[in-house]
């Protein structure tokens, strides 16, 4: 799946400024709002605390039971029970909760001799009561049932305890994870969407093969009326635990090994949300409303479409059957074989041929109204889907998904193994795109580009494109085992999207967007809620966490440095050789480490190095302190709060490094494995200043000692090429992370950030005004207006001849379009005059001509925002808003229309984005995100959120990406104690539906940091700026 986190990717740097005056922003919500001053009376109770809850392991020791990896001892197994039969909640998730309010924990005694009260006596004697009914019933039931290993374990008769099924009889199984004790084989679905009622009828049956002898089934099944079960043609009931989304089938003998068929008839209302079998609608150029059905598994969602083993370990061939009206079309995973008509009301039954062997989260359907253009490559036939009203804009996705397909069939030396690959652009789309093998769902804006777009548009859906065409190998070729191990998946689809582009598009200048990734996931992993990119998952909830930037940005990070490490194309074999060994089947990260060490001929020891980077969560700062030729290398985890002692965490670091005599060509690179926490290099001869680190291909940050910084400060202001774009801008990047960590200080920083001046290159440049950008928004948003206002000059001072000599023409390069859309975002946020009038003018030709004469694609969203400062512009951009057609420019328009000033503006936005009315639903977390930039929108943007989390939950799954995006977003710019405690409150105030998400801890430490940096820094900062 694309996470639709980049879809604000080129939003470097830009600052935006908020024009009014604070006394004129008069509505009175803001008016309870404390300022800076007087925080410190408020002593409220805080209920969640990054310091005081143990998040991790985020593992609930009730919920591994059956997985062999956390076996009870039997006096713990009798208190659980106990407590369970005590009324004590099985859906009490969350370790942290589960720690504070119940008492079996993996800590607890056993068996205390604390002295007993009366009403501990009283309640053990229940306890004993209950424990040996419970001993009675479980004795009647078949213990065997619930290991893992089904009945090959005969001793465990104790090693359950059972939810009440909603029929109110015990369910025969007490794990997240299903039984292995019958696997799928083949499934054959049919269904009947009606697109009237909104509703589908369901027809399922599954071959299945029982593996090891049972008495129960269990499978997955949500949000749906089963209407009846058979198991090799003679019907059953079924029990439902609706919590784990869980239905079993009871026998009452052992069934033997072998195979047998499952057949389920249910119905169930299209979902609602952006997941399981959901309907979407849209408005055509015309009027009428459209309606569709399409399908959204990943990752937890076909249990939602069709009862099933929503595992992505079982993996089984699937035949789709689809009952529809004449004027729709459906489509699956596979080529459609046949259409029959059915004589009832005019409806047709299209039938696909059976899929490959695959995992549930990959089948797909969509019911629609959709118009294709379609190209062959090699064997198969690519085609590209999009509304009647949009067929037009589907040739520069058909064109650029078939180069990337013949590019991968190539490199992965294994060919896609269908005969069509479908691209559909669907009107309503939550994530980025998702990667259903043969079916590959878009939004409209990562699929469709009109012909005025420029390549700077053309980027990101070529990016989205080259993620969803490697996970037609990464992912649905080999898939992950379990969820624990998603970056399998997302690290390599990432890591592969930048690689192919490079190779295929190198005029979209990728290079610059993977380098500003790189960044982001290190600023998400300095954190303390960060986690390994490997890690333990069970709950729903935490399966949704774990589509982020560990497993996404920093999986492709660490791949790059494994890549740059090896050599003689030894990465590119090992992935060939690691997709032929476990071509259909599921692995772990040991399988792909294992696969490049076969094929390595160095000494490198590839599972030892990278297993260092996924199993501890962070990052490395390596120090360098130089005396003549001896230079001492330390390593230390670079964590920003780090409030809880040291951690002795130790990384296996292939260090690179360049000197003043070779600094620039791929061939100056030296390298220097740091495994231990100190190491000398001793370097041949005298060097002037060492630059470690090399293009940032490695995952760390680099601090020097003073004359370190110093000497490749003094180089860089002589010379300003003396070293690649990527080194410049990481430079940049780590020195104001290192004065975050308190390491140097911030006049180190604006010593560096002198040299600016004579750089033209985009890479530092656009990282420069992003750094820069992050404190500014930060003083802006405390009202320091004093403060705020000596930044804006620094940045004019700095930056300002750049932006004046920027053009307003169409530009061709990506490059150059990435950076003067930064800065002369900046500039007109500024309020500089020459950049306002050049947008206003565009602004009026665009209008005068009837929206024919273009504005260059890389400004339009920079023109649009002061358009939308007036009334006037920002009523125009609305109706151009309603009635455009071209997505990419549509979403520009919508920033705009957020970004104003204006409260009741911002009301209205917000409101329309979360009702899904007159703009996308699936814009809300773009809305949220834009509108909390600016000084009068970010209050408001967090009461909204607090008021309307039901509803936003309901459309949001808890944890996932949209909610990590709209939580990060809100709360992110806080840097008050009363701020800190507002956030607090809310967020423990909502127990289950949310509190224990990553994504909260991650914003108490941010606004924790936030306040420290401003504590550190207000006073100097005065003086320094
Ligand atoms: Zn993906």
């Amino acid at each position: 799946m694309e996470s639709a986190n980049h879809l604000n990717q080129q939003e470097y740097g830009a600052i935006e400024r908020a024009p009014l005056p604070r006394n004129m922003i008069e509505n009175s919500m803001f008016e309870e709002e404390p300022d800076v001053v007087d925080l410190a009376k408020e002593s409220p109770s805080y209920h969640i605390d990054s310091d005081d809850v143990t998040y991790e392991p985020r593992s609930s020791r009730l919920l591994v039971r059956g997985l062999g990896e956390n076996d009870m001892d039997e006096d713990e197994e009798d208190y659980e029970s106990s407590a369970r039969l005590l009324g004590m909640s099985f859906m009490n998730r969350s370790s942290s909760q589960r720690s504070a309010a119940s008492s079996y924990t993996r800590q607890q005694p056993s068996n205390s001799c604390s002295p007993l009260s009366t009403k501990t006596t009283a309640v053990g004697v229940l306890i004993l009561v209950l424990v040996v009914s419970m001993f009675m019933v479980i004795y009647f039931v078949p213990s065997c049932t619930f290991t893992k290993k089904g009945c090959q374990k005969s001793n465990s008769s104790m090693s359950s305890i059972y939810p009440i099924s909603t029929s109110g009889e015990l369910f025969p199984w007490t794990d997240l994870r299903l039984p292995v004790s019958v696997h799928p084989v083949h499934y054959n679905i049919s269904l009947h969407p009606d697109l009237n009622s909104m509703t589908f009828q369901g027809n399922v049956s599954i071959v299945v093969l029982v593996v090891h002898e049972t008495k129960n089934i269990v499978l997955h099944s949500s949000d749906m009326n089963i209407i009846k079960v058979t198991f090799d043609d003679k019907e059953y009931r079924f029990l439902e635990y609706k919590p784990w989304q869980q239905i079993a089938i009871k026998f009452p003998e052992d069934l033997k090994k072998g195979q047998y068929v499952l057949k389920f008839s249910y119905k169930a209302n299209l979902s609602n949300s952006y997941d399981g079998f959901y309907n979407s609608s849209y408005v055509d150029t015309a009027g009428t409303k459209r309606v569709l059905a399409a399908t959204q598994f990943e990752p937890l969602a076909a249990r939602k479409a069709f009862p099933c083993f929503d595992e992505p370990a079982f993996k089984s061939t699937f035949v789709v059957k689809m009952t529809r009206e004449a004027k729709y079309i459906s489509l699956s995973n596979m080529p459609k074989i046949k259409t029959t008509d059915l004589n009832e009301n005019g409806l047709q039954e299209d039938e696909f041929e059976s899929s490959v062997k695959m995992s549930t989260y990959l089948v797909a359907f969509i019911v629609a109204e959709f118009s294709s253009h379609s190209k062959n490559v090699s064997k198969t036939t690519v085609s590209v889907y999009a509304v009647p009203d949009k067929k037009d804009q589907v040739h520069y996705a058909l064109e650029t998904a078939c180069k990337l397909l013949k590019f991968y069939n190539t490199f992965f030396e294994i060919e896609y193994p269908l005969s069509k690959l479908d691209l559909v652009a669907i009107p309503d789309f939550l994530a980025g795109a998702m990667e259903n093998w043969g079916l590959i769902t878009f939004r409209e804006t990562t699929l469709l580009v009109g012909n005025q777009s420029s390549r700077f548009d053309k980027q990101l859906v070529t990016s989205v494109i080259a993620h969803e065409l490697a996970h037609q190998w990464f992912g649905n070729l080999v898939t992950m085992r379990w969820w624990n191990d998603l970056w399998l998946n997302e690290g390599f689809a990432t890591y592969m999207q930048y690689m192919s582009i490079e190779n295929v598009f190198p005029d979209l200048d990728i290079d610059i967007e993977f380098l500003n990734v790189r960044f982001k996931a290190l600023a998400k992993d300095a954190l303390n809620s960060s986690h390994p990119v490997s890690t333990f998952v069970s709950t729903p909830e935490q399966v949704e966490e774990m589509f982020d930037s560990v497993s996404y940005e920093k999986g492709a990070s660490i791949l790059l440095m494994l890549n740059a490490t090896l050599r003689d194309g030894e990465f590119h074999k090992g992935v060939i050789e690691y997709l032929q060994n476990y071509n259909l089947s599921n692995t772990e990260s040991k399988d792909l480490w294992n696969s490049l060490s076969q094929v390595s001929k160095q000494s490198l020891n590839v599972s030892e190095m990278m297993n260092t980077w996924t199993v501890h969560k962070g990052f490395p700062l390596v120090t360098v302190k130089r005396n003549g030729p001896q230079v001492t290398l330390s390593q230390e985890h670079f964590l920003l709060n780090a409030e809880n002692g040291t951690d002795d965490s130790l990384w296996h670091i292939p260090l690179t490094y360049v000197n003043d005599s070779c600094s620039v060509l791929r061939s100056c690179k030296q390298v220097f494995h740091l495994k231990d926490k100190e190491a000398t290099l001793q370097l041949p001869g005298q060097v002037k200043w060492l630059k470690f680190n090399f293009r940032s291909d490695g995952f760390y940050i680099v601090h020097y000692d003073e004359q370190g910084w110093s000497d490749l400060i003094s180089a860089l202001k002589v010379d300003v090429n003396v070293l690649p774009s990527e080194d410049k801008a990481a430079l940049i990047n780590n020195i104001f992370a290192l004065s975050r960590l308190g390491k140097v200080s911030f006049r180190q920083v604006l010593n560096l950030m002198d040299y600016i001046r004579n750089e033209t290159e985009t890479a530092p440049l656009t990282e420069a005004l992003s750094q820069l950008g992050q404190i500014y928004r930060l003083l802006d948003k405390r009202s320091d207006l004093n403060l705020a206002s000596s930044m804006t000059t620094y940045i004019e001072s700095h930056f300002g001849s750049l932006m004046e000599s920027q053009s307003w023409e169409v530009e061709t390069s990506v490059s150059k379009m990435t950076l003067r859309s930064a800065l002369l975002e900046t500039a007109c946020a500024l309020n500089r005059p020459n950049c306002t009038t050049q947008a206003r003018r565009l602004f009026d030709q665009w209008l005068a001509s009837n929206k024919t004469l273009q504005i260059p694609s890389d400004l339009m969203r920079t023109v649009f925002k002061v358009a939308a400062k007036t009334d006037e512009g920002w009523s125009k951009l609305l109706g151009s808003y309603k009635h455009s057609i071209y997505d990419t420019e549509k979403r520009k328009m919508l920033e705009a229309l957020a970004s104003t000033q204006d409260v009741r503006k911002i009301i209205w936005v917000l409101q329309k984005s979360l009702d899904g009315s007159e703009i996308q639903n699936q814009e809300f977390p773009l809305v949220i995100h834009t509108v909390c930039r600016d000084f009068a929108g970010y209050l408001y943007a967090w009461d909204f959120m607090k008021e309307n989390w039901e509803k936003i939950t309901q459309k949001f799954p808890i944890g996932s990406f949209a909610i990590q995006s709209i939580i990060t977003s809100t709360t992110s710019q806080f840097s008050t104690k009363t701020h800190l405690a507002e956030v607090q409150n809310f967020f423990s105030s909502l127990g289950a539906k949310g509190s224990q998400m990553r994504i909260v801890q991650e914003a108490i430490e941010t606004i924790k940091h936030n306040m420290r940096w401003m504590e550190k820094n207000l006073n100097t900062l005065q003086s320094w700026l």
